[in-house]
């Protein structure tokens, strides 16, 4: 490889909106034939919104969405915006229960929300979901293995209107208080208009698509049809990314990571080529050797093509 032509390439990247850590680089991708891609935010947009509310027999809704919301409030994580955003629309949510139940957001209700009620001893659980004390409850929202923990037990009926939301492609996060069931929040993304498009241009490089996420199976499995990945692995932690990785490169797989949140940048590193959602994180960004500048899907496979193209020539 002369230094010339592999410049050159790195060049060529840069007009697609493809930065290229260093000219070494190149040699990595080209051996790549596995792409490993993130769903959140990489394959779906990331900007995720409340879809509907089902409550356990006897809570009221609004005051379901006042608690989780104040909760989720002191959250990053995009399902915490979604339902934070979601209560904020409604001011009677925040500021106390009101006598219907308002959950259709309706941004055109009025004045702003005055703030959240504030939470104590908030803890976000790693993957998981999270916990505090609102008003004197003690609020959880998270996965179902969440309120296990806790020795909570939703009614069959709100676990089938989970099954069906997650069927469905959505994610539905479990509500409870003062040890017992009070519902679920529905919330939904979409998938990047370019996605399947991409998915298809791995295929056509020869490149196996695999779905990695700490999301449930059914949503995984319903996001991985609609762009056309047949390998999902679903109910990853986030901390146990990295080992997926390592698993399939111990499989004698050479593994290319796309991703964009904090979370991924292990696996992104440890992956043989990382690539980085330039719309992502700080964090996934710094681990990764090629950032995708638009958060663009198709120059993660224009990036392989590029390096085979460049690589091809000096051979
Ligand atoms: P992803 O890999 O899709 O980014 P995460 O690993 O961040 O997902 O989260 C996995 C699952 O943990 C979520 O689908 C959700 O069920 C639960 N979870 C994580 N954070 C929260 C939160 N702040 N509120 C409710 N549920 C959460
Ligand atoms: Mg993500």
């Amino acid at each position: 490889a002369t230094p010339t032509a592999l410049l050159v390439g790195t060049g060529r990247g840069a007009q697609l909106g493809i930065l290229i850590k260093g000219p070494e680089v190149l040699e990595s991708t080209r051996r790549v034939d596995t792409v490993v891609l993130d769903k959140t935010g990489t394959v779906t947009e990331g900007r995720m919104s409340v879809v509907d509310v089902v409550v356990e027999e006897g809570t009221d809704a609004a005051e379901l969405v006042r608690l989780a919301g104040a909760t989720e409030h002191a959250s990053e994580h995009p399902i915490a915006r979604a339902i934070a955003a979601f209560g904020r629309v409604v001011p009677e949510l925040v500021e106390g229960p009101s006598a219907q139940a308002p959950w259709v957001p309706d941004a055109s209700t009025g004045s702003a929300a005055q703030g959240w009620v504030p939470v104590e001893g908030f803890q976000n659980i790693e993957g998981r979901g999270v916990t505090g004390i609102v008003d004197g409850h003690a609020v959880l929202v998270g996965r179902h293995s969440l309120l296990e923990d806790w020795s909570i037990h939703p009614s069959p009926a709100l676990l089938a209107a989970k099954a069906a939301a997650e069927s469905a492609g959505q994610t539905a996060v479990l509500v409870a208080w003062d040890g017992a069931s009070r519902g679920l929040i529905v919330v939904a993304d979409q998938v990047k208009a370019t996605s399947a498009e991409a998915v298809a241009s791995f295929r056509a490089l020869g490149l196996t698509p695999v779905l990695l996420t700490g999301d449930n199976e059914a949503a995984a499995r319903h996001i991985a049809a609609q762009v056309g990945i047949d390998e999902v692995i679903a109910e990853v932690l986030p901390a146990e990314k990295v080992a997926v990785v390592h698993r399939l490169q111990a499989e004698g797989r050479v593994v290319a990571m796309v991703g964009d949140g904090v979370n991924d940048a292990p696996a992104l590193a440890q992956a043989d080529l990382g690539m980085a959602m330039g719309t992502g994180t700080d964090a996934a960004i710094e681990a990764s050797d090629i950032t995708l500048v638009r958060g663009d899907l198709r120059a993660a496979s224009d990036a392989i093509r590029l390096s085979r193209r460049t690589l091809g020539t000096i051979k």
